[in-house]
């Protein structure tokens, strides 16, 4: 049987607009399991990346259920949900959000910081997973020497080093020529090929045609969920 990384029900959110509040997300039903490779889909505004932020932790929900990995997600602490994302989960983002003070390396020790580790083996695994994005030669550098694919690629080391099972990515590609956006999917798809799960937010319909399953949003609730024929 398989297990589901991400077990979401009646899930809303509202954001606070003026006296009253804004709902964004009307109650959201998804499930995820272990190893799936996922788009969520739909109009600018539909709620896309409010829901990619719940479900990675970095933002509250106000009622419903959500499981991650079997923990119960709901009324955890700021500190509890810090714990959890940094062992559970790698986000990727459109605008990279590198420090721009810190190098390559720097930045994707950063998450290994909450970890008890020595600095030398903190260095070590960062060097291996610049190693891995193909950035090496790169890993001195400040993010404003770099180019945007290469920079997507110091965030998703970054998202790397701390091995998490679930990777969550808003647009990754968004801000990226097509030649350079199709080499950070193969990457991410290698990923995948790892035995990891990873949800992709997009309104490109080359990277959604790419996965194995589209979640299509619309104002707020699941429109449509297809998974494709081609599945292993
Ligand atoms: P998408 O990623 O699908 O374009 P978003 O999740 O960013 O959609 O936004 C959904 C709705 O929530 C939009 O109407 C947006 O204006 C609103 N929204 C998003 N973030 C905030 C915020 N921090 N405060 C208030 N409203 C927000
Ligand atoms: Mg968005």
């Amino acid at each position: 049987m398989s297990t589901a990384v991400i077990n979401v029900n009646e899930l809303w959110k509202s954001y606070p607009m003026g006296k009253t509040r804004l709902p964004v997300l009307k109650g959201i039903a998804l499930r995820i399991d272990a190893g799936e490779y996922v788009s969520i889909v739909g109009s600018s505004g539909s709620g896309k990346s409010t829901l990619l932020n719940v479900l990675g932790l970095l933002d509250q929900f106000d009622s419903g259920s959500f499981s991650l990995s079997g923990h119960d997600v709901h009324g955890l602490s700021d500190r509890q949900a810090a714990h959890l994302r940094n062992q559970y989960i790698g986000f990727v983002f459109q605008s990279f959000h590198l420090i721009g003070h810190k190098s390559a390396l720097e930045n994707v020790q950063l998450p290994l910081q909450y970890r008890r580790m020595r600095n030398r083996e903190r260095r070590d695994r960062a060097i291996q997973v610049l190693e891995r994005v193909g950035l090496a030669d790169r890993m001195h550098h400040l993010p404003s020497e770099l180019s945007g694919g290469q920079k997507q690629r110091v965030a998703i080391a970054r998202a790397l080093v701390t091995e998490p099972s679930l990777l969550l990515a808003d647009e990754p590609t968004g801000a990226l020529d097509s030649v350079t956006s199709s080499a950070i999917m193969d990457l991410m798809e290698a990923l995948v090929d790892e035995g990891r799960t990873l949800i992709v937010v997009t309104h490109e319909l080359e990277i959604a045609a790419r996965t194995h399953r589209v979640v299509t949003l619309k104002d707020g609730v699941v429109e449509r969920d297809d998974r494709s024929r081609s599945l292993p």
